[in-house]
């Protein structure tokens, strides 16, 4: 029987959406006066593919730049040198990217492929988290943080936000747009999380101003100012807390214990061995100076055989008993941004000056952006394409998806990357050489 490769969902197939990538890019202003020999679009495109790619370096992208499928699959006219590539890109604004984002988003949107990651009445749970990923005594640009030391010695480092749509049964994640934390124009004074925390939720609703969200966060990010700032912006939210941290709120609570206000509950699930014990009250003051700003509040513990573990978090949904579970695993789902988002960058970018070089104004922040890009699509693939979710399950892990993928790549024509994955799900063949013996 012949097999069939599974089905591919025109609209969100990466071929599809590359190009959807591509006349983004076309889009944007170049800011060259001069050079022109090179098109912007094609530099931006290269970046993009070399990422896409997972290319271990610029230059071993270009080393082995397959021409024809650069051309097929990613639209690209004239792969730019490594070192052009790096100056066109380093004075790029890293802001220009976000309409290229939106595009992306909005094709899901459209596609359908947004719903089934929809986790309480409409609402989808926005996760989001600081993550570093470049840091250095020595490599250093205009858009570095700086670390002085006592004995004067600086470090000099690279962290964004990250933001990403989660859902606690599915694995894959959709990324937005993240929000740099960088160094002010022209001071020594580095950028906190708190202001770059400020900018993502209002870009975030100038980006999507109807979508109705969760934003779910570390307990450090809860605190007073910050929930008035998502209820300004018509966010809801569901943060982590600490007892160490968030002493107030827990006496809050313990007075409502002994008002026998507190509601508990648990659940066993025998199949896995845990009993979810809960604890919850609403409308308690989140802290002495802000008594108007009122918290639900939620308290687990997951039962193991030999541990429990404790969560707790301030939420401004009402708790109920039918509802507790679901927004303990909605909480608990936060640690996919750091496991699929930040690791992305992580482990694919992390040592940015020995791999793509790091710029003097931008690049850096650059390339960190245009991976979550290339992320954003591989993403879209997971949650989508059944094509790239039976090659992914055949294959077995990502690294060896990514491999093949690149070692055929490099050395086959393919007119798309659909025809490239149909190859890693059929089998690709090699015949042997032709020989003709000399029978004389
Ligand atoms: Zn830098």
């Amino acid at each position: 029987m012949a097999i069939v490769a599974p089905p591919v969902r025109k609209h969100l197939s990466a071929d599809a959406l590359f190009r959807l990538v591509r006349s983004g890019f076309a889009g944007l202003p170049d800011h060259r006066l001069d050079d022109t020999e090179l098109s912007f679009t094609d530099a931006l495109m290269s970046a993009f593919a070399m990422l896409s790619l997972k290319a271990p370096s610029l230059l071993a992208f270009d080393k082995e730049r397959a021409e024809g499928n650069v051309h097929t699959i990613y639209g690209i006219e004239r792969v730019p040198c490594d070192t052009s590539m790096r100056e066109i890109l380093d004075p790029v604004s890293p802001k220009l990217f976000r309409p290229v984002f939106k595009r992306v988003f909005r094709q899901r949107q459209r596609g359908k492929a947004l719903e089934p990651m929809a986790f309480l009445d409409g609402h989808y749970l926005l996760a989001r988290d600081g993550t570093g990923y470049f840091s250095s005594q020595t490599i250093h640009c205009a858009s570095c943080l700086q670390k002085v030391h006592r004995n004067g010695a600086i470090t000099y480092f690279h962290q964004m936000l990250g933001a990403a749509i989660i859902h606690p049964d599915i694995r894959a994640v959709i990324p937005l747009m993240p929000e740099p934390i960088v160094r002010h124009d022209g001071t020594a004074k580095n950028d906190g999380e708190r202001t770059a925390a400020k900018r993502l939720v209002g870009k975030l609703r100038r980006d999507h101003p109807h979508l109705k969200c969760i934003v779910t966060e570390a307990s450090r990010s809860s605190n007073a100012p910050h929930i008035e700032t998502l209820h300004a912006y018509g966010l809801r939210y569901l943060l982590g807390v600490k007892e160490g941290d968030h002493a107030y709120v827990f006496q809050q609570v313990q007075a409502a214990e002994h008002a026998g206000r507190v509601t508990y509950d648990e659940r066993h699930d025998r199949a896995a061995g845990v009993l979810h014990r809960f604890r919850f009250v609403n409308d308690v003051p989140r802290n002495a100076s802000h008594t108007d700003v009122r918290v639900n509040f939620l308290e687990y513990w997951e039962q193991g055989a030999d541990k429990v573990q404790p969560f707790s978090w301030v939420t401004d949904l009402r708790v109920r008993t039918r509802n507790v579970y679901h927004l303990m695993r909605g909480g608990r789902a936060r640690w996919k941004i750091a496991n699929e988002t930040c690791n992305t960058l992580k482990n694919q970018g992390y040592h940015f000056e020995h791999n793509y070089g790091h710029g003097t104004q931008h690049l850096a922040v650059v390339l960190a952006i245009l991976m979550l890009l290339a992320f954003l699509v591989d993403q879209a693939q997971q949650l989508c394409c059944a094509l790239f979710q039976a090659v992914w399950a055949k294959l077995g892990s990502k690294r060896l998806l990514w491999e093949r993928m690149r070692a055929l790549f490099y050395d086959y024509a393919f007119a798309s990357m659909r025809q490239l994955f149909e190859a890693l799900w059929y089998g690709f063949k090699k015949s042997s050489p032709l020989v003709t013996l000399d029978s004389s």
